[in-house]
């Protein structure tokens, strides 16, 4: 989005056409993190940044044009493309957590909605710090946020176990610098398979929790908590244990979203999602937990993941939808009552055990590939001229991505897949952005190409 020579460059109109799809599923707030690679050009003001701040700008505009909310979410204390991570208990580091929180603060005043986001990237276990030092942070930042954008509401982010990176949560490397180089070879000795995240326990969760309670009287009225119903990377009362019981304390001081990050999507490999009866059950479960007041959907491909954006929505406004009457009722929409059934077809997709992955149905290869030969069928005879959603980039070219995208997984499924030219057009059509644009840090794009092009092996 920010890459002037990626190819997917987006301005104004594109914004717009965006904030019209998703009004038009039923959202009622966009959001976007701020990323760190573009969280420091602030310190550098170049041109990446002066035109991302006047893109973000319309884009309130436009929102709030058409009846919504924008939120931008961010790690505070984790900084550049190259993820370091800035401590608070350094001097010269917390001056520049604090220089960065408050320009983005006053560049994108008139944004509604302002996530502290402990981490992920970001955090910090050194000089002492620990789940109270995030504490302290977030008080500050929201006196910040405030004083240069005082229309704004606070979300405080708990997503780890809780607090990601802060403390016990993130891997003790010894003599650790900052710097995710020297993070990940570190856990990759004393941790094999794990993670620098996500390794708090119950224990260290009730103590995170019980300080954080108590100090939430000092947050403003309004304030939201993004917390989940449990503190493991699905929300499940594994790894961190059940926060329900958090969920409940918090929700009697302040007001309660979800941040269940991986029920509609998950990370890395770009693929047409289908997990839509998760999506609902997972709403009833925190409406008969908590009184949540709102939950968010997210999405690393806004322009395919368009039937995963329109059932979170619907499922937020009614969780006792039917998930496949759903799924029915958005094909029927955008192909026609006659292509309806592609809506119940498209759980053959959901055969790739990436993040969150947790189907309803366990597919053979042979009937998967059945599923994927009716989906051609439907798609090469249907067409969008009467669509009746407003979906960007245009009804056309989903159409297009996602016959191009049953026909994969039909080879994949299907004898003899020629493993290595599908990896190589899966990297064309899906990631070929990193050729023109830096490559992640954590450069896990090659890995989803591979994973991708082995499915069904
Ligand atoms: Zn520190």
């Amino acid at each position: 989005m920010m890459h002037q020579d990626s190819g997917n460059h987006w301005g104004k109109d594109e914004f717009g056409r965006l904030l019209d799809m998703i009004k038009a599923f039923g959202f009622t707030c966009f959001e976007y993190w701020l990323e760190p690679t573009l969280y420091k050009t602030a310190l550098k003001q170049d041109g990446m940044y002066s035109e991302f701040i006047e893109t973000m700008d319309e884009v309130n505009e436009l929102a709030h044009a058409r009846g919504l909310k924008v939120k931008y979410i961010s790690s505070p204390n984790c900084i550049g493309h190259e993820w370091y991570f800035a401590c608070p208990n350094d001097p010269e580091d917390k001056k520049m957590i604090l220089k960065l929180w408050s320009h983005w603060a006053k560049a994108l005043k008139g944004t509604d909605f302002v996530g502290i986001f402990p981490g992920d990237p970001g955090g910090c276990n050194r000089n002492a710090c620990d789940h109270n030092t995030f504490i302290n942070l977030a008080l500050e930042l929201g006196e910040i946020t405030l004083r240069e954008n005082p229309g704004a509401t606070i979300e405080l982010g708990t997503w780890g176990t809780p607090f990601s990176g802060w403390g016990d949560d993130m891997a003790h490397v010894k003599d650790w610098d900052g710097s995710w180089k020297m993070l990940l070879e570190g856990i990759n000795e004393i941790n094999v398979g794990g993670c620098h995240i996500w390794n708090g326990n119950p224990d260290r969760a009730r103590k995170a929790m019980e300080d954080f309670i108590r100090r939430l009287p000092e947050f403003p009225d309004d304030a939201i908590v993004g917390i989940n119903l449990g503190f493991s990377p699905d929300a499940d009362p594994t790894v961190g244990g059940d926060a329900r019981e958090y969920v409940r304390e918090v929700a009697k001081l302040r007001r309660v979203s979800s941040w269940d990050y991986s029920v509609v999507e998950g990370e890395l490999i770009v693929y047409p999602h289908w997990r839509l009866p998760r999506i609902f059950s997972r709403r009833r479960e925190e409406m008969t937990a908590a009184p949540y007041y709102g939950a968010m959907s997210y999405t690393m491909s806004p322009k395919l993941s368009h039937l995963s954006m329109y059932a979170a929505a619907q499922a937020s406004i009614d969780p006792d939808r039917n998930p496949d009457l759903v799924s029915r009722e958005f094909c029927g929409k955008v192909f026609g009552t006659q292509h309806e059934m592609l809506g119940e077809l498209f759980e053959a997709f959901e055969v790739v055990k990436g993040w969150g992955h947790h189907p309803r149905r366990n597919w053979s290869r042979q009937e998967a590939h059945r599923a994927y030969t009716k989906i051609i069928d439907h798609l090469e005879n249907a067409d969008t001229d009467k669509c009746s959603l407003p979906l960007f980039p245009s009804p056309a070219e989903y159409h297009r991505d996602l016959l191009w995208f049953a026909r994969m997984f039909a080879r994949l499924s299907g004898p003899n897949p020629d493993r290595d030219a599908i990896r190589k057009e899966y990297w064309q059509n899906c990631l070929s952005i990193y050729d023109k644009v830096p490559m992640s840090v954590d450069e896990r794009a090659e890995s989803a190409a591979k994973q991708f092009s082995q499915l069904f092996s």
